[in-house]
Order: C-alpha cells, then sequence, then structure tokens
C-alpha cells in the first residue's frame, strides 16, 4: 500500500466552527531508515517511535524557523532520548539505554524520573526558545498533554503508535476563544460537547488502526458526525543534519590535548554522528589544522579574550 511506502506524512485538519484543530501523522520508510541506523530493544524502539512522531507533531503545532527538539535525560533505563523536527519536516532521533534485547520495561521504568524538554533552535536570531515539564505520567502521550497544558496553556489530547514498519499519531487541540459567528453560553456548551466527542473519539482509536487505515477514515472516526476539514498531506523525511562543519565543531570543544592523546591511543579520530550512524575520521594533519584554523581569530580578538 502507498501508505506504508511513503516515507511519512502529515496532515491537519479543524472542527467547522469550532477552535479544534487537529494533525496526523504516519511515518513509514522514514520510520524504518531512522531505526535501522541502531539497534534498539522493541520497548526503546516503540517508545523512540512514538517520539518520533511526537515531535513532528510538535513541529506541526508551533509556528518557528529551525530546528524544533524534544529530549528528555531522566534517571530510567533510556538514560537520553533526542528527537529533531525542522521546519520542513525532517526527521532524526536516538535513544541511549541500557536494557538487554528483549528486556521488558514499563514507561516509568524506561524514563524515570526527570524533565521532558521542548526547544527551538531558530535559524535566523537569538529567538530561541524552551519549555520544560516534568516527565509524569504513564506513557509519552500523557507527558506531552501536561506538556502542552504547561507551556502553551492549550488543552490537548494525544495518542502515539509505534511498531517495526510505521509510528504514528494523531493530536487534538482546543484553541482559545468560542469559534464561530454565535456566543453566549450556548455556544460555549457546544463547543464543550464537540470536545469531548473528539476525546473519545480519539480515544476509541485501536492502536493497530491508528497505524494502518487511511487518515480520512481516521479523521472521520474521531469526528465522527461533526464537520470537519482535512487539509492536504506534507511530506515527512528522515534526515540528518550533521556536516563536516558541525563535527569539526565538536573536535574544537574537545581540546587539542584530548584530540591528541586520542590520535595517540587510536591512531585516528573518529566520531560517528549517533543520528545517521556516518563516520567523520581525523588523522593528525586533520586535528593540527584544525586547531591553527581556529587560532587566528583568537589571536586577533587579542590577549583580553
Ligand atoms: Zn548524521
Amino acid at each position: 500500500m502507498a501508505d506504508t511506502l511513503a516515507p511519512g506524512e502529515l496532515r491537519r485538519f479543524l472542527l467547522e466552527g469550532h477552535p479544534l484543530r487537529g494533525h496526523w501523522v504516519r511515518l513509514g520508510s522514514a520510520w524504518q531508515e531512522l531505526r535501522a541506523r541502531r539497534s534498539y530493544p522493541p520497548v526503546v524502539e516503540s517508545l523512540l517511535g512514538e517520539a518520533a512522531s511526537a515531535v513532528v507533531l510538535l513541529a506541526a503545532t508551533l509556528k518557528f524557523a529551525g530546528t524544533l527538539t524534544m529530549q528528555f535525560a531522566g534517571s530510567g533505563r533510556v538514560r537520553l532520548l533526542v528527537a529533531q523536527c525542522s521546519d520542513d519536516f525532517r526527521l532524526r532521533a536516538v535513544a541511549h539505554h541500557d536494557l538487554a534485547d528483549g528486556e521488558p520495561a514499563s514507561f516509568e521504568e524506561l524514563v524515570g524520573s526527570g524533565n521532558l524538554v521542548v526547544s527551538v533552535q531558530s535559524d535566523a536570531s537569538a529567538a530561541n526558545y524552551q519549555g520544560i515539564v516534568p516527565l509524569e505520567g504513564s506513557t509519552l502521550a500523557e507527558c506531552l498533554e501536561r506538556y502542552f497544558e504547561g507551556s502553551e496553556q492549550l488543552p490537548t489530547r494525544l495518542k502515539l503508535v509505534a511498531d517495526r514498519e510505521r509510528a504514528g499519531g494523531m493530536l487534538l487541540q482546543r484553541l482559545p476563544g468560542h469559534g464561530g459567528a454565535a456566543g453566549g453560553e450556548s455556544a460555549g456548551a457546544l463547543l464543550q460537547s464537540t470536545w469531548e466527542d473528539l476525546q473519545q473519539g480519539l480515544r476509541s482509536l485501536a492502536p493497530e488502526v491508528l497505524l494502518a487505515a487511511p487518515a480520512t477514515a481516521l479523521v472521520q472516526q474521531v469526528a465522527g458526525e461533526h464537520d470537519c476539514r482535512l487539509f492536504g498531506a506534507t511530506p515527512v523525511s528522515f534526515a540528518c543534519r550533521c556536516s563536516d562543519e558541525r563535527v569539526a565543531g565538536l573536535v574544537r570543544a574537545l581540546g587539542i590535548d584530548e584530540a591528541r592523546a586520542a590520535l595517540a591511543d587510536q591512531g585516528a579520530l573518529t566520531i560517528t554522528c549517533e543520528f545517521c550512524g556516518r563516520d567523520y575520521a581525523y588523522d593528525a594533519v586533520d586535528v593540527e589544522q584544525l586547531f591553527a584554523s581556529e587560532a587566528l581569530p583568537r589571536a586577533e580578538r587579542g590577549p583580553l579574550n
């Protein structure tokens, strides 16, 4: 089916006459590419798939130019999870964990206690943004609902799911205001009952249906009898942002002594991108050149810097 083969797709929908909106995402080959870069135990893999879907949904709801990062570093078995999505929906994600393959673990055991951090690195300027919420909840979706409630003040419901083939999710959001032309109490009551119907519709979606059914059918099931407008698909792909320049920056950050020590130990300094598995290798000449080219601008700034 075309759905399975597509790298990934994102679609937005609106409830007519109400300040209620939703986003749906499904990752196909983008998810398969992402998880093929490293081997994860099934419980970590499905958390990573949910996180990859979630970061796309977050990127869809927030207006930004640059890269959005969702990460948590807690006391659990997954020490670190990072998922990133650019404003044009290029996605990457990685997790560090200490689980054996096939070892079971609950969500709470995986994440432990810590914070979920959502940040935006802007392309343009210093217009960066960060939101932090404690990792509380029994699923990643619940943690993110709390994130939206706390950081964005937007009532939000989320369902996330992943298997080996696909990952995906749906997000519902209630925006401020009553919407429509009518005001007053009856409009408020109508909005509230529509919002409750939507949430009930989302709860009714079985995980295997959310992973496989066409977006039109899913949105129809969630919206029920309410008029709903589903917008066209935006492609989502797996892509890494690593580059020679970025990795050179990492080597500089190590410092020349540590870089030389690594060279002496191993004959070469190799840095592997965690997200895509690409190797960046530096021999002794590369390392010396890297630090020599850094020395010039520093010297120009004068001794006080
Ligand atoms: Zn990379």
